[in-house]
């Protein structure tokens, strides 16, 4: 029997730490598999690391490790897949929004096709405000769209990854990572799981813009180039606006069709614009320098500060 792991990443999740762990244990009964849970405190400041050691002193079931920060939630399940031994690990969010007792359905689905990856689609959202469904599935669309690598649509880190993806994703050494998008860039057998997303059962989330934006920013600027070419052709445009302009103000001074001393008005135009251009190439560029500082510093993606029932400990 194949053993799972349901890696579960807690940023004070105080609110819904008993009930998830309740939830997810009353689905293992169900289970042939033995299973096991691993908790990511993500520098929790509430009582979530108190909640996680009292739930891993009873059950040795649980694992859990200790960042000694918050270093996000993309670093918070990546280190579940880094101590992850089981041979098939699901990734599930701490307010319940990805039910798990859709869990022995996905195994069954993974058994059937002897898949690789099952990926959970959202086929609904409950709970969610107007801004975060406009932006996930405008965020979706445009990832596909600059890509090279071809994303499922409306596809959370809600999956089922088997112990090849795990190893494979484990040699990965970029810091600044997308998960969604890797495991998607890895390949293998991945098969579709349709579900209805549900509504966080307490608490408020812990994703708010600055992080939806540092989070959506990684994800472009790692898996595509095309905001580099875009701004080449910006540039070539231009170049061509100012050919035009050139030619326009050296043929009306030869007609007379355009007084080009009091041409105030297309100098300033000019200047913005190509001012305009400059800066945004600068700053595109800027993105992928920063990003290139931020990988060869190398520093550890996350600090873990104390492990539970790790049988190394
Ligand atoms: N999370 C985390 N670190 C963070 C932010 C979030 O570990 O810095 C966890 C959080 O506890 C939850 C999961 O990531 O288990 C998804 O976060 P949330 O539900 O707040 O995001 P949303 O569903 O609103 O996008
Ligand atoms: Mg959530």
């Amino acid at each position: 029997m194949k053993k799972l792991a349901v890696i579960i990443p807690c940023f004070n999740e105080e609110q819904v730490i008993h009930e998830a762990y309740r939830r997810t244990k009353a689905v293992f009964e169900s289970l042939p598999n033995p299973a096991e849970i691993i908790y990511i405190n993500d520098g929790s400041r509430d009582q979530t690391p108190l909640l996680l050691d009292e739930i891993a002193a009873n059950d040795t079931q649980v694992k859990v490790i200790h960042f000694s920060r918050n270093f996000g939630h993309q670093s918070a399940v990546t280190a579940g897949i880094h101590h992850c031994d089981a041979d098939l690990a699901i990734i599930l969010d701490a307010d319940m929004q990805d039910p798990p007792e859709l869990i022995p359905e996905i195994l069954k689905l993974q058994e059937e096709t002897a898949a690789n990856v099952v990926y959970c689609v959202r086929k609904s959202r409950a709970g969610e405000s107007r801004f975060k469904l406009l932006s996930a599935k405008l965020f979706y669309r445009t990832m596909n769209a600059m890509s090279e690598v071809e994303f499922p649509l409306d596809t959370g880190d809600f999956r089922l990854i088997d112990r090849k993806v795990i190893d494979e994703f484990n040699q990965l050494k970029e810091k600044g990572k997308y998960i969604r998008g890797l495991v998607s860039w890895v390949g293998f057998k991945q098969v579709p799981f349709y579900y209805e997303r549900e509504a966080r059962i307490a608490g408020e989330t812990k994703y708010p813009f600055r992080k939806m934006i540092h989070f959506a920013s990684t994800a472009l600027l790692y898996f595509s180039k095309k905001p580099l070419t875009t701004v080449i052709g910006l540039g070539f445009l231009a170049v061509l606006v100012g050919i035009i302009l050139a030619v326009w103000f050296t043929l009306g001074k030869l007609y007379g069709f355009s007084n080009a001393e009091s041409g105030w008005t297309s100098i300033i135009f000019t200047i913005i614009f190509f001012g305009g251009v400059q800066l945004i190439t600068v700053g595109v560029l800027g993105q992928y320098i920063g990003i290139l500082f931020d990988e060869i510093k190398a520093r550890p993606e996350y600090i873990i500060d104390e492990k539970r029932n790790f049988t190394s400990d």
